[in-house]
């Protein structure tokens, strides 16, 4: 057996979210890939080494990181409920997106989710929520694994689809949802598979705002998205490579203002200005 069919093996035999199944893997030592792992390492080596080789835990977590998890649990259980053919209303996420500890954060989150059932996808079955996956890449390369937010079929048209929260809206990697086609076209046998973006915006008051809340965005997939996408999979490998054998002189190369271990990196270049 290889390692694509044990870890398939694992995830059929899952119960948890993806957090526990990507904890699973590594406790057991599966060699996999992931579209986080090449975007890190493509944008700082020595931040793929601080997260994945020497694993440290920002402590405590930016309040970003936090947020955008609890929308994400707020979508999916969402699109469960229109799976079970109901028809929810962002108050019934109430639950879910109460933070008593955080007043401002309540409030972002619970316009998402008002946002996220004004625009929630209509017409379309949904065939998945946080659907873990993982893709055999051939050449030589561990497998990847992935979670895809939704999954939908229209008829012999699938869609896939991600969701981004932010304070804007960001230009977005269309390697992660070429990777989900991929997965589609082989798991579905599917010919025709769209992606989307669907992006959030947190706003204070969602009567008050000068620009959109919410920004849905079309990336057009093709064989060529999947070509390209192996590309950097070939390329980000080699260069994890590097960095587990470089470990501490890993180079730090990101754009660190942006960075969340900005804070506790001893290669951030120098911040003072900002
Ligand atoms: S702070 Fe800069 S050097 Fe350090 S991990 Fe982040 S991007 Fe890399």
């Amino acid at each position: 057996m290889n390692e694509f069919q044990r870890i398939s093996r694992l995830i059929a035999a899952h119960k948890g979210g993806a957090r526990s199944l990507v904890e699973k893997l590594d406790a057991r030592g599966h060699r996999h890939l992931s579209f986080s792992k090449i975007a890190c390492v493509e944008s700082c080596p020595y931040s793929y080494f601080l997260q994945y080789v020497k694993r440290e835990e920002l402590d405590p977590q930016p309040a970003y990181f936090v947020k955008g998890r609890v929308f994400h649990r707020a979508a999916a259980s969402f699109y469960r409920r229109v799976a079970r053919g109901q028809r929810p209303a962002a108050t019934d996420l109430g639950t879910i997106t109460r933070r008593p500890d955080d007043i401002v954060a309540e409030c972002h989150l619970r316009n998402a989710a008002e946002v996220l059932a004004q625009n929630a996808f209509e017409g379309w079955e949904v065939l998945g929520v946080e659907d873990i996956f993982v893709l055999d890449l051939g050449r030589g390369l561990p497998p990847c694994v992935g979670v895809i937010d939704l999954v939908l079929r229209q008829g012999s048209t699938y869609a896939v689809v991600d969701h981004k929260t932010g304070k804007d809206f960001w230009r977005q990697d269309p390697m992660q949802l070429a990777i989900y086609r991929e997965h589609v076209l082989r798991e579905h046998g599917a010919t025709k598979v769209q992606g989307y973006f669907d992006a959030y915006r947190w706003v204070n008051d969602l009567r008050r705002i000068r620009k959109p809340a919410f920004e849905r965005t079309r990336v057009r997939l093709s064989s060529r998205s999947w070509a390209k996408a192996q590309r950097r999979f070939e390329a980000g490998y080699k260069a994890i490579k590097e960095v587990e054998r470089a470990g501490e002189k890993s180079p730090g190369t990101g754009s660190c203002w942006m960075c969340a271990w900005k804070g506790v990196c001893k290669k951030a270049h120098d911040l003072s200005w900002w």
